[in-house]
């Protein structure tokens, strides 16, 4: 039985929480990333997730967590940020929680693997047909050779990036250039470091210097040293896999976007879902009625969007 209540909730043998609001007792307590819509208010319970999100969670939340492990559950990479995870619990059935997924190769990835399952429980951020992204490189590339034509004007280039996940990703894409970023970007790349991954970036001069590249979180608009550099005449992008939807750089009220995304597009959600060959595929946030209603007609798949309080009597006694 699979429900959305307090995160996604499977019973399998015993009750495990993917991605709970708040860590529930006698149950496991499943954290699959370190982004705060998947990290539990409530810390409470020991969790069972990888070293790197242990790590970022402990700085992020600012409290210690106790971490732990669990016989019935592989964690697998899930490509999608440092340290995320999929959740494979082998209960009764083989249930796949993917968290947040991404299949494409990126700098930190080779992306997620997809393997068997009886179930699959598969976000569904970008599941609608419009949403197939570039190739990476292409994109990576259109950043250098915007960067480099601001340089040129004598302009400051601003690439506004999650600060944890997208902007490491960034980071790493632009090695080779001097890079700079703000206090909470630098914090997170600490503890990035500790395992192992290359992130040069500087903390941000006060004074606006040489044309440089600055990566700062989305909403860092506010901080003060950044004003400088947007009074200098900074040109500036979004970074996010909704440059796909053309409006979107002018509610971001940037100069351009660029579609580097952290998660799967559309047809890679199909082509996983395809590769899991699963009896029953519940889709998660985002356009999960339209990719359950294409798993269904192109894949032939059972599948339905997972709603809120919403009761799945699956294959499972
Ligand atoms: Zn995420
Ligand atoms: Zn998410």
């Amino acid at each position: 039985m699979i429900y959305l209540d307090n995160g996604v909730s499977v019973f399998s043998g015993r009750e495990y929480r993917c991605d709970p609001k708040r860590c529930a007792r006698n149950c496991v307590n499943l954290v699959s990333h370190g982004h705060f819509d998947h990290v539990p208010s409530s810390l409470s319970q020991a969790i069972v997730t990888s070293e790197i999100t242990h790590a970022i969670v402990e700085s992020r939340a600012g409290v210690k967590v106790e971490r732990t492990t669990c016989e019935h559950v592989d964690l697998l990479d899930s490509g999608h940020v440092p340290g995320a995870s999929m959740f494979l619990i082998n209960g009764d059935k083989k249930v796949l929680y993917t968290g947040d997924l991404c299949t494409r190769e990126k700098y930190f990835s080779p992306g997620a693997k997809p393997v068997k399952a009886d179930v699959l429980i598969i976000e569904s951020t970008f599941g609608k047909e419009k949403y197939v992204f570039p190739p990476y490189h292409e994109t990576v590339k259109a950043m250098k050779d915007w960067a480099e034509d601001n340089a040129a004007c004598g302009k400051h280039t601003i690439f506004y990036a999650y600060t944890f996940g997208k902007a490491q990703e960034v980071i790493a894409a632009m090695e080779g250039n001097e890079i700079f970023t703000t206090g909470p970007v630098m914090k997170v790349n600490a503890v990035l470091k500790k395992f192992g991954y290359r992130l040069d970036a500087e903390m941000l001069p006060e004074e606006p210097g040489e044309p440089s590249i600055i990566v700062a979180p989305a909403g860092g608009k506010r901080d003060p040293v950044l004003k400088k550099y947007l009074i200098a005449g900074a040109r500036t992008a979004s970074v996010s896999g909704w440059a796909m939807d053309r409006g979107m750089m002018y509610a971001a009220h940037t100069d351009t976007a660029f579609p580097l995304s952290d998660h799967a597009d559309y047809q890679e959600l199909l082509d996983f879902t395809k590769a899991v060959s699963p009896e029953i595929v519940y889709t998660l946030h985002g356009f999960s009625k339209e990719l359950a209603k294409d798993i269904r007609t192109k894949l032939g798949i059972e599948a339905v969007p997972l709603k809120k309080g919403h009761l799945t009597l699956s294959n499972f006694q």
